[in-house]
């Protein structure tokens, strides 16, 4: 089966391998020049090192069965790498069960509540009920409003920024599922990203993949309800039964050939925020922490993420920081030039650690990506398209159906696997 796939980020990368496997002549074409998508790396003063922050947990199959496929697996890691809560100007070790008993800012008989809905949440399995309603009155109901203030408001508030009383608790069931599953546990892969799409892109050039860059899709075809190929604006029509589109789906619905309009306002009703990251190369580091959720009326963020101190990278590239700010596409943080973006976070990074000075910022870079997030609301499940679009040939991979699972690349790969197994030679 001729087959083509829009987007090369893990998902298209990875439906290819499988399909290529199956004996399917499979072709990407790429919005940009580069390929990977969310995962996509930059020479940092000379790290290749990705624009997003990304790890990985111990129930991620999806990934370290990729990894292994490639001959990467012994290069995956676990170290123990610290949590940590910046509440009202203090710091506080949230990684041990002894830190939650000891965490001052929610009273006592919170904090036995806390421990108790995590292991909750590890040990659950149903969630549909968990579809139906609003994760932060579900939250406060079962945890305590002070606890619902100081703990989740900012992890939902880091993800979802103003939407985050919107969320479904399903989603924040998973979230906390997964980090429970993996016992806390962190990883990374050693060589990160760079590393895994280098190689991956090599296993699919060898197998026959054609990878075409700066080649947007600009239409699908179809005739008779059948998908007939693809088109774009500076480059020959490609002919094929099957296309796969890995780009979200109100990217998709702008695809669709005419006709299809019912559906395209149906891909339409999911929404996404956007992102807006700074990355930071420093010379001394701001915490112990891996992640730093951070509550704190002079900070603009509501987290950061010292890469370092989950992948020290063999302490030769000093200290590495992400901070992201999750808003729509329209606020005022996204369309922010970088200097100020810059200014705004370091003098809230100086408070948080007033030993930083000017002199310590090595290097910087900030990246945006308007479809960061799915926004998982209650009654998110009705929202869900099918997998099989009603077009005959097509088929979605999107975040969206990881649901109530959080977008992952583990998650994706194991998606794009199960889609390469439905299409028949
Ligand atoms: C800030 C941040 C932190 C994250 N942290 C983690 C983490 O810790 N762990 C984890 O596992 N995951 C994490 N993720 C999620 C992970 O990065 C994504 O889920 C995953 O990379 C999505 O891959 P994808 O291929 O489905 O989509 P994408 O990476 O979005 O790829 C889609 C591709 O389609 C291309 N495209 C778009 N339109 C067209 C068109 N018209 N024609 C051709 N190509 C097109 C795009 O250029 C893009 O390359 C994070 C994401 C973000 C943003």
């Amino acid at each position: 089966m001729r087959i083509g796939i829009i987007g090369a980020g893990i998902s298209g990368l990875s439906a290819a391998l499988a399909l290529r496997k199956r004996g399917h002549d499979v072709t990407i074409f790429q919005r940009e020049a580069s390929i990977g998508g969310l995962i996509r790396t930059f020479d940092f003063d000379g790290l290749p090192l990705e624009h997003f922050y990304h790890f990985l947990c111990q129930t991620d199959t999806g990934y370290f069965t990729l990894c292994r496929e490639l001959g990467l697996e012994h290069l995956i890691r676990f170290p123990r790498a610290r949590t940590g809560f910046y509440h009202d100007g203090k710091l506080y070790p949230f990684t041990t069960p002894l830190d939650l008993l000891r965490f001052a800012p929610i009273p006592f008989a919170q904090r036995i509540r806390f421990g108790l809905f995590a292991l909750e949440a590890r040990l659950r399995k149903e969630w549909t009920q968990l579809d139906e309603l609003t994760a932060k009155p579900w939250l406060i109901d079962r945890l305590g409003r002070r606890a619902y203030d100081v703990i989740w408001d900012p992890l939902l508030t880091l993800k979802f920024g103003h939407y985050h009383d919107t969320i479904s608790a399903a989603w924040v069931w998973h979230r906390l599922h997964r980090v429970a599953q993996s016992k806390g546990r962190m990883g990374y892969l050693e060589g990160g990203t760079a590393l895994l799409l280098d190689t991956l892109v090599k296993r699919l050039e060898n197998d026959g993949v054609a990878i075409h860059t700066n080649c947007p899709v600009t239409r699908i075809n179809e005739e008779n309800g059948h998908i007939t190929g693809l088109s774009f604006d500076h480059h020959p029509s490609f002919q094929c039964g099957q296309v796969i589109s890995t780009v979200p789906l109100s990217v998709l619905a702008d695809l669709l050939p005419p006709g299809w309009n019912d559906y395209a306002a149906q891909l339409r009703q999911i929404h996404y925020i956007g992102v807006v990251c700074l990355v930071l190369k420093l010379k001394r580091p701001i915490s112990q922490n891996f992640w730093l959720n951070v509550k704190d009326p002079r900070a603009p963020f509501n987290g950061i993420i010292e890469y370092t101190n989950l992948n020290p990278l063999q302490g030769k590239h000093g200290h590495i920081v992400y901070v992201p700010y999750y808003v729509p596409t329209d606020h005022p943080y996204y369309t922010m030039d970088d200097s100020a973006l810059f200014d705004h976070s370091w003098d809230a990074l100086k408070h948080i650690n007033p030993a930083l000075n000017d002199t310590d910022v090595l290097a910087r870079k900030i990246t945006r990506a308007p479809y960061a997030q799915a926004i998982c609301t209650t009654h998110f499940l009705k929202l869900m398209p099918e997998h099989l679009a009603p077009l005959n040939g097509l088929h979605l991979l999107d975040s969206t159906f990881l649901y109530p699972e959080d977008r992952t690349q583990s998650g994706h790969i194991l998606k794009a696997n199960a889609c390469a197994e439905d299409i028949e030679l």
